[in-house]
């Protein structure tokens, strides 16, 4: 795209414009209040400006989950403070975490009793994964006891971590990551997750009417999901995403 009018402001003057705010030459400024095709170049520049800045500051950034830890207090110190470091410098991240925030703090438990139970029409089972990296746990049961749990869908990963609030309660901190290349599951924003006590909704069989889940929640846009405070006890939770209902079964809490 070129102008071919001699008033016309460079593609330099039209970068120091869009990137650094820089004034254009009179001449310039008064040809490109007139000119489509000068507009269009201008346009362009600044688009690439903000494509340029957030891919810099997301190819920096920490992941959304390790940032949700790092808000929920869950990391080892070294690892916070990199991120507390990256934090102050980056807009980015610094929102995300501001939003995470909020949303740990927030009561969003509504009343078990408070709504009907639901059908799960397509339940789909998560599978657990079992984190491969050396643990520095005992062997033999250290799979069941250790934190955080891992699980995963064809369209979604769950990772579940265990933390204390400030009045010393179990509060469970979730993460779901959509891994759906098709991006079906686009956002977790509002879906209604429960906590049921195992066995959970899918033990109920003909007339027989499940228990009503423990907690519900809902997930906020960036996935997370929190339930406190959580007993101790064998767990099943349901997420229920439009169309299927994704089933972690057996969650123990010690
Ligand atoms: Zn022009
Ligand atoms: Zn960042």
């Amino acid at each position: 795209m070129d102008c071919l009018n001699s008033m016309a402001p460079t593609d330099e003057e039209l970068i120091s414009f869009a990137l650094d705010g820089e004034a254009l030459p009179e001449e310039a400024n008064n040809h490109l209040q007139q000119c489509e095709t000068c507009k269009q170049r201008l346009a362009a520049y600044k688009q690439a400006n903000v494509y340029l800045l957030s891919h810099l500051y997301r190819s920096q950034c920490p992941s959304g989950e390790q940032l949700s830890l790092y808000c929920a207090d869950l990391l080892p110190a070294d690892e916070r403070m990199s991120i507390a470091s990256h934090v102050k410098d980056c807009p980015l991240c610094a929102t995300e975490v501001e939003q995470s925030r909020s949303f740990l703090r927030m009561d969003i438990e509504i009343p078990a009793s408070s709504f009907s139970l639901r059908a799960l029409l397509h339940p789909i089972f998560a599978t657990r994964v079992i984190n491969a990296q050396p643990q520095f746990a005992v062997r033999g049961d250290a799979s069941t006891a250790t934190w955080p749990r891992q699980y995963k869908t064809e369209s979604v990963d769950l990772s579940f971590h265990l933390s204390l609030t400030s009045s010393g309660q179990h509060m469970l901190l979730g993460i779901m990551t959509s891994t759906d290349p098709d991006g079906s599951v686009d956002s977790f924003e509002g879906v209604p997750v429960e906590l049921y006590t195992a066995p959970g909704p899918l033990a109920a069989s003909g007339d027989e009417s499940a228990a009503p889940p423990l907690l519900r929640t809902q997930g906020d846009d960036l996935g997370h999901i929190v339930f406190k405070p959580v007993p101790a006890g064998q767990f099943v939770i349901v997420v229920y995403l439009p169309n299927r209902e994704l089933v972690i079964e057996d969650l123990s809490i010690e």
